[in-house]
C-alpha cells in the first residue's frame, strides 16, 4: 500500500500513513515487525523502546529463552525492529487521537500532528503512584518505580519496597543481593504474588515483611531518609535510603477517550483487536485482554497488525459493527 499525499483540512500537503502505531513495547514492536513485512506505510510514535519489558527483571517465560533478562529481551526486540527501515519518532508522547468524518485518524503528539487510515494503540501501562506527601519531591532522589533500572544504586543500603503483588516481589528479588535490608510494606494482610517468587523471598535473610501497613509520607532532606507508616492505626517510622513503589499499573489510555474503555481504563477490544471506533485497533497491556505478559502483548501486536492489513484492504468487510469474514 502506498503512501498518499493529499490535500487535507488545509492547503498544505499532508502525508496520510496506512497506519500509526503508538508505543514500542512488546506489542508495538511486534505490530511494527508485522506491518513492515506486510508492506504497510506506517509510523511508530513512542516515548521509549522496550516499554515495561525493558524494566522487567529475569524473564523465564518467553518461549525460546529459558532465561533472559528484561533489558536483554528488549534489546533483541529493538534489534528486530531496526532491521526494517521504519519511520520512528522516539521520545515523543501522543496526547490525543481523533477521527474525522472521512475516516482519517489524526494523532497528535507533543511535537506534531500525524494522519493515517488506521492506528494501533499499544501504549501499555505505567506505575501507579502512592499519592502521599514527599513522593514527587523525592522522585529520583531515593524514590523510584523501577528496581531493575535503579536497584544497583542502593548497594549495601536499607530500602523499602511498597506493594505485595508480582511487581513488588519481582523488585524484592532484584534487590536481595544488592540492598542490606529490604522492608516490604504491604497494605493487605498477605501477598498476592506468584508462589515461586514468594518461596524465594521467604528464605531470604535480609527481608522483613510488614503487612497491613500503609505509607503515609516519604521524608528526607536532599534524599530519602525514612518512610512514615500507619500500621493498623499505629504510626511508625522506618529509616531507609531507597523506596521502590510497586503498587500496580495503570493503562496509558488517557489520550484515547475516542474509544470505549472498561472501568480500569483499559481499551475494550474484540478478538480482532478492534476498538469500537473503526480503524482504531489496540494491543497489549493497554487493552482489556486477559493477562498482561510479554508473550501475550507480542502476540496481540501481531494480531492487531494483521487485522489492520485486512481492514485497509477491505474496509467494508472489517468494520466494527458486525461479523467479519476473512476470505
Ligand atoms: C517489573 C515488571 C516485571 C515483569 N516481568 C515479566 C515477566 O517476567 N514475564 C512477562 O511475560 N511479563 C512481565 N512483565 C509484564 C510485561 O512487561 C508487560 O506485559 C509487557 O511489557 C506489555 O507490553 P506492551 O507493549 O503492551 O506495553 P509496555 O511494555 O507498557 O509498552 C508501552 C509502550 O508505549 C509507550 N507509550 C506509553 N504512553 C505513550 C504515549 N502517550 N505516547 C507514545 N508512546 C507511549 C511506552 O513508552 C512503551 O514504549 C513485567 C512487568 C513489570 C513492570
Amino acid at each position: 500500500m502506498n503512501l498518499k499525499l493529499i490535500i487535507y483540512n488545509s492547503a498544505l500537503l499532508t502525508m496520510i500513513y496506512d497506519l500509526i502505531i503508538i508505543g514500542a513495547g512488546p506489542a508495538g514492536i511486534t505490530a511494527s515487525v508485522y506491518a513492515a513485512r506486510l508492506g504497510l506505510k506506517f509510523l511508530v510514535i513512542t516515548k521509549d523502546i522496550g516499554g515495561q519489558a525493558a524494566a522487567s527483571g529475569d524473564v523465564e517465560n518467553y518461549t525460546g529463552y529459558q532465561f533472559i533478562t528484561g533489558p536483554e529481551l528488549a534489546a533483541k526486540f529493538e534489534e528486530h525492529l531496526r532491521k526494517f527501515s521504519i519511520e520512528l519518532r522516539e521520545n515523543e508522547a501522543v496526547i490525543d487521537i481523533k477521527k474525522d468524518d472521512g475516516g482519517i485518524i489524526s494523532v497528535k503528539s507533543e511535537k506534531n500532528n500525524y494522519f493515517a487510515r488506521a492506528a494501533i494503540v499499544a501504549s501499555g501501562k505505567r506505575s501507579r503512584m502512592l499519592n502521599v506527601p514527599g513522593e514527587i519531591e523525592f522522585k529520583n532522589r531515593g524514590l523510584t518505580y523501577c528496581a531493575i533500572c535503579d536497584g544497583p544504586l542502593f548497594k549495601g543500603k536499607d530500602v523499602a519496597v511498597i506493594g505485595g503483588g508480582n511487581s513488588a516481589l519481582d523488585a524484592v528479588l532484584q534487590l536481595i543481593r544488592i540492598a542490606k535490608r529490604i522492608y516490604i510494606v504491604n497494605i493487605a494482610s498477605d501477598f498476592t504474588a506468584d508462589k515461586t517468587m514468594l518461596e524465594e523471598v521467604k528464605i531470604a535473610k535480609n527481608v522483613t515483611a510488614l503487612h497491613n501497613a500503609k505509607v503515609s509520607a516519604i521524608i528526607g532532606d536532599k534524599f530519602v531518609k525514612a518512610i512514615k507508616l500507619d500500621i493498623q492505626g499505629i504510626d511508625k517510622e522506618i529509616s531507609v535510603e531507597g523506596v521502590f513503589v510497586e503498587i500496580g499499573l495503570i493503562p496509558n489510555s488517557e489520550f484515547a477517550p475516542i474509544v470505549a474503555r472498561n472501568k480500569h481504563n483499559e481499551i475494550k477490544i474484540d478478538s480482532y483487536n478492534r476498538s469500537d471506533a473503526a480503524g482504531i485497533f489496540a494491543a497489549g497491556d493497554v487493552t482489556d485482554v486477559a493477562e498482561k505478559q510479554i508473550i501475550i502483548a507480542a502476540g496481540e501486536g501481531a494480531k492487531a497488525a494483521l487485522s489492520v492489513f485486512k481492514y485497509l484492504a477491505q474496509p467494508g468487510k472489517l468494520t466494527n459493527s458486525g461479523a467479519v469474514r476473512y476470505s
